[in-house]
């Protein structure tokens, strides 16, 4: 069964598919399909985001489509930058320049609480599924750790006494908010 994954965000792209395993889904992203137009995330939430890029995607190929929208909500910080997560320091700013921009902003708070947000969204001719999931841990002062990306070298994980940035993709998903996420989709698919 193929299923258009609605992004462009190859290190997801990655994760996405070790997540979906060796199941009969042939997974395309938006490349493979010719779409190469930008969509507007203007939702307010991430599952709205995540809605607003699987029908874009369904309406105009007509092929079940699977949007993700994810990111990171720092509690000290109010929840930001949240669903601005990818752009809150302008779209051109590198992850180790967001990285250390968080840190600045946290700097003399004792509350370092965060969570990332995953939510999903699977769009085909009469379903809708919706689905959203978390990874809670703490801000850092320090980058560590070069695996994963974007905040992950942050992203501290008390049950492993590491970051995100420090353990392998396949711990990762086994924690994660996108790979709770997909392994909830993942049931929904098989039944
Ligand atoms: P999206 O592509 O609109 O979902 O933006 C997600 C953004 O949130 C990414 O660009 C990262 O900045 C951040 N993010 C989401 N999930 C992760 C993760 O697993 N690790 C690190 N950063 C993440």
């Amino acid at each position: 069964m193929k299923i258009v994954l609605a992004t462009y965000n190859k290190h997801k792209l990655l994760e996405i598919k070790s997540l979906i395993g060796n199941s009969d889904i042939e997974l395309v992203c938006l490349d493979d399909i010719g779409f190469n137009e930008e969509i507007v995330e203007d939702g307010k939430s991430f599952i709205e985001n995540a809605l607003i890029k699987a029908e874009t995607i369904y309406e105009k190929y007509k092929i079940p489509t699977l949007a993700d929208d994810s990111g990171i909500c720092i509690d000290a910080l109010g929840g930001k930058p949240g669903i601005y997560s990818a752009r809150f320091a302008g779209e051109n700013t590198n992850s180790q320049d967001k990285n250390k921009i968080i840190i600045e902003m946290l700097e003399g708070k004792l509350n370092r609480n965060a969570h990332y947000t995953c939510a999903l969204a699977y769009v085909t001719e009469n379903e809708k599924f919706i689905i959203e999931k978390y990874c809670h841990g703490t801000i850092i002062e320090k980058e560590t750790g070069i695996n994963g990306f974007g905040y992950d070298p942050i992203f501290y994980l008390e049950s492993y006494g590491k970051t995100l940035g420090e353990i392998t993709l396949q711990e990762k998903n086994k924690i994660s908010h996108r790979g709770k996420a997909f392994k909830e989709f993942k049931k929904y698919i098989e039944i």
